[in-house]
């Protein structure tokens, strides 16, 4: 079930972030490219130039994703923005939640059609004060799903029919059926549950079995779930217990990615878990991902 000694959990670069998140692969450069999102910085490496580099946006950034002209989207603390990719300046589009300061954007991914979807959160955590947003490229934005807490874990089933969420505080994976043309979601249930005693869920994927990898925010994995009957079929332990998120990089999609946090984090724990915050990296890892979906601009 879970990970022997033949695997190789690599730190890919000697960077810690607070909170790591959001790994995206840019298969036009071959980058491997995460954020951190309370200090508004996103982080960029190449493992065949092994070249990291950093820029700071002057925000909060829940998350980003890859345009096809190959600049960011970004769900950040005031709303969607394209980021300058050298410089990080940000050109603000808009904000569906301008008239709520205590929100901001958490987790978000683009869809098979290039649309970017975005969930919101109070930074206080309040229940259920966060919704679910998209932005096509004629930067309209909507509202899509709603009385969410912890927006997290966009994936899309490969074939495209079904959008799975995760609202992190319920342990609770979501499905909905998925409409590639209109964009239109509907028929929202609960596709399976995280069990307690493996922490909550937080950021995911999706291989090419249409298998969905969770990262475990508190237990210490990321780990393989068959959506379609809850079964847990895999996991790799990793030695931090703050799992953020998981992404499928490298030329051929089978390196898989991991962010992970070191925020609240006591001295003891710290101690115990000296290298929370960082990015691993787990080569040749057995599965294979399928390319993240670029934004259309
Ligand atoms: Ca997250």
């Amino acid at each position: 079930m879970s990970n022997n000694a033949a695997i190789k959990i690599e730190v890919v670069v000697p960077y810690q972030c607070l909170l790591g998140e959001g790994p995206v692969w840019d298969a036009k450069t071959n980058v491997i490219c995460w954020i951190d999102i309370l200090k508004g910085d996103i982080h960029e490496y190449s493992p065949d130039r092994k070249k990291h580099s950093t820029i700071t946006v002057n925000q909060m950034v829940g998350a980003i994703a890859i345009c096809k002209s190959g600049g960011f989207m970004g769900a950040l603390k005031n709303g969607f923005g394209f980021i300058d990719r050298k410089t990080g300046t940000v050109k603000m589009i808009g904000n569906p939640e301008w008239h709520l300061p205590a929100n901001r954007f958490n987790d978000g991914k683009c869809d098979p059609e290039g649309r970017f979807w975005a969930g919101t959160m109070a930074c206080s955590n309040e229940h259920e004060a966060g919704s679910l947003y998209i932005i096509n490229k004629q930067k309209i934005i909507k509202k899509k799903a709603d009385a969410i807490t912890i927006s997290n874990g966009l994936a899309w089933s490969p074939d495209h029919l079904v959008l799975y969420h995760i609202d992190t505080p319920t342990s609770e994976v979501t499905s909905f059926q998925y409409d590639r043309v209109t964009g239109n979601i509907s028929h929202r249930k609960i596709a399976f549950k995280i069990p307690k005693e493996d922490g909550l869920p937080d950021g995911m994927t999706i291989d090419n079995n249409g298998n969905l990898w969770i990262a475990h925010w508190g237990g210490w994995q990321v780990s393989r779930w068959d959506p379609v009957t809850g079964e847990k079929l895999f996991s790799f332990s990793l030695p931090v217990s703050k799992v953020t998120s998981c992404t499928f990089g490298g030329k051929e999609l089978t390196d898989m990615y991991i962010t992970s946090a070191m925020q609240e984090l006591s001295e003891d724990e710290l101690k115990e878990q000296p290298l929370a915050g960082s990015l691993f990296v787990i080569r040749n890892c057995g599965f294979k991902g399928i390319p993240a979906n670029e934004f259309d601009a």
